[in-house]
C-alpha cells in the first residue's frame, strides 16, 4: 500500500492562480454528510447559494451552477448561445484565451482570433477599439458573439470589460458579450449586469477558496433568448432545464452536494468581508508584489500599469535562467508551488498567485521563497525584493493613534 509519508513538514504554499489554498473553514464545512439530493433540506441550500452568488457577479439574473470544472461553463456559454458554423470574435491575451477558441473550433464555430502579435498581445488586455473596428466592418452581423478573458491567468493582465461593451454599442452591433472571469471572480472587480455581459463564465478553485469541481454561467435575458434558437447539441449543459428546478432550489441530476456546503461558507466568507474590502486587499497584496519583483530588477510580465491583475503577478525571469527550473528549486528546498509559464511564455516566466484567502504574511512568506530560490539559481538581484514589499505593505497601515496619559 501507498505509504503517504512524502509531506515535508509544514503547510505547503501553494502559490498557484489557482486552486488557491482553501481555507480551513471551507474545508469544514466541506466534510459535513452528503445529504439527499431531494430532500428539503437541500433545497434551501439550493436556494441560499443560488441567491447570495448573484451578489458575487453582481447580478440580479439566473446564474447556473455546474457540476464541473471552468471549461465545462466555458463549453455551456457557446453550446447554449450558438449554432454550428457561427462567427465568434475571441481575442488573444494569453493561453486561457487561446484554450478557449480551440474549443470553439472542436464545437463547429468559426473563431476569429483579434490580437496584438508575439507576446505582445499578451503583455496587455483587450485593445476594445480594434473590436470596434472589426465589428463594424462586420455590416451583415456574421459575428454572433465577442468572447474575452477578463482575468488572463496565464499572464497577470486584466481586461476592461466595460470598455468592451461600449465598443460593441459604438459599433451598433447585435454580437452577444461571453466574459471568462474564471479567475477574477471575487479577487477583482467584476459587475456582470452594469458591464452588459450576456454570459459570464467562473469556477469554484481561484478566488471563490473551494476546491476544484464547481463552475458559472451568469447570464443575461439577451442571452437566454438566443438559447432558444441556439443549434449547437447541448443536453448536460443545458440552461433551460436547470433554472427551471433551480427555482425551488433543485437541479435535474445529483450536484456537488459537499462543494455546495463550501460554497455557502465562502459566500459567508466573502460578503462578511465585504466585496470591496475584499478587492481592496487584493489590489494591496499584488502591489507589494509587484514591488518586490521591482526591487528584484526583474521584469512583470504585464506590460500596462492600468491593466495589472490583482490575482497574480507574471514574473519574467532574465534570459539564460529558465523559469522552469527556478521552481522546481524552490519546490523541492522551501515546499512552494509557482504557477508555470504557459504556451509561449513556457520556460521564460513563473507565476506567483496571491487570490483567495491571501493575506500580507502569506504573501512575505510567499515572497521569502521566491527570493531564496531567485538566489539559489543564481539569478543577479538588484535588491531584495522581500524589504521592498515590507515596506510597501507597512505604509499601507494606519499606526494606532497615540493615546497621552
Ligand atoms: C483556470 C482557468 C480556466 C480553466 O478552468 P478549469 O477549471 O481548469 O477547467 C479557464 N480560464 C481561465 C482564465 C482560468 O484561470
Amino acid at each position: 500500500m501507498l505509504k503517504l509519508d512524502f509531506h515535508p513538514a509544514g503547510r505547503h504554499f501553494l502559490q498557484i492562480p489557482g486552486p488557491s489554498p482553501v481555507p480551513d473553514r471551507i474545508l469544514r464545512a466541506i466534510s459535513y454528510p452528503t445529504i439527499d439530493h431531494r430532500g428539503p433540506e437541500f433545497g434551501a441550500l439550493g436556494l441560499r447559494v443560488l441567491s447570495d452568488i448573484k451578489k458575487i457577479f453582481k447580478t440580479e439574473q439566473p446564474v447556473v451552477i455546474y457540476p464541473a470544472s471552468g471549461t465545462g461553463a466555458w463549453e455551456a456559454a457557446l453550446t447554449n448561445t450558438l449554432s454550428p458554423g457561427d462567427t465568434v470574435l475571441m481575442y488573444e491575451t494569453g493561453h486561457f484565451a487561446t484554450l478557449w477558441k480551440k474549443m470553439a473550433e472542436a464545437l463547429g464555430l468559426k473563431p476569429e482570433f483579434l490580437g496584438l502579435p508575439g507576446i505582445e498581445g499578451w503583455r496587455h488586455g483587450v485593445r476594445a477599439d480594434l473590436i470596434e473596428e472589426r465589428l463594424r466592418k462586420d455590416a451583415q452581423h456574421t459575428i454572433k458573439a465577442v468572447c474575452v478573458v477578463h482575468n488572463e491567468t496565464s499572464t497577470g493582465v486584466t481586461s476592461d470589460i466595460a470598455a468592451v461593451r461600449k465598443a460593441i454599442d459604438a459599433a451598433g452591433h447585435p454580437a452577444l458579450l461571453l466574459v471568462d472571469t474564471i479567475s477574477g471572480l471575487a479577487s477583482a472587480d467584476y459587475r456582470h449586469d452594469d458591464w452588459g455581459v450576456d454570459v459570464t463564465i467562473s469556477g469554484s478553485q481561484k478566488g471563490l477558496m473551494l476546491p476544484p469541481g464547481i463552475s458559472f454561467n451568469a447570464v443575461s435575458k439577451k442571452a437566454i433568448a438566443a438559447s432558444k434558437t441556439a443549434k449547437l447539441p447541448k443536453a448536460f449543459w443545458g440552461w433551460d432545464e436547470i433554472i427551471e428546478m433551480n427555482a425551488t432550489g433543485y437541479w435535474p441530476y445529483t450536484p456537488n452536494t459537499n462543494l455546495l456546503y463550501g460554497l455557502s461558507e465562502a459566500l459567508d466568507m466573502i460578503l462578511g468581508e465585504g466585496l470591496d474590502n475584499v478587492f481592496a486587499r487584493h489590489q494591496r497584496l499584488a502591489a507589494a508584489c509587484r514591488a518586490a519583483v521591482n526591487a528584484w530588477g526583474l521584469e512583470v510580465q504585464c506590460a500596462d500599469p492600468a491593466v495589472y491583475s490583482p490575482v497574480l503577478t507574471g514574473v519574467m525571469t532574465p534570459a539564460g535562467f529558465d523559469a522552469d527550473a527556478i521552481r522546481k528549486l524552490i519546490y523541492e528546498n522551501f515546499n512552494m508551488s509557482l504557477g508555470t509559464g504557459l504556451g509561449k511564455m513556457k520556460g521564460g516566466m513563473f507565476r506567483i498567485g496571491h487570490l483567495g484567502e491571501a493575506n500580507e504574511l502569506s504573501l512575505m512568506a510567499t515572497l521569502s521563497g521566491c527570493e531564496m530560490g531567485l538566489k539559489l539559481a543564481g539569478v543577479p538581484l538588484k535588491g531584495s525584493g522581500v524589504a521592498a514589499a515590507m515596506d510597501y505593505l507597512t505604509s499601507q497601515k494606519r499606526k494606532p493613534a497615540l493615546k497621552v496619559a
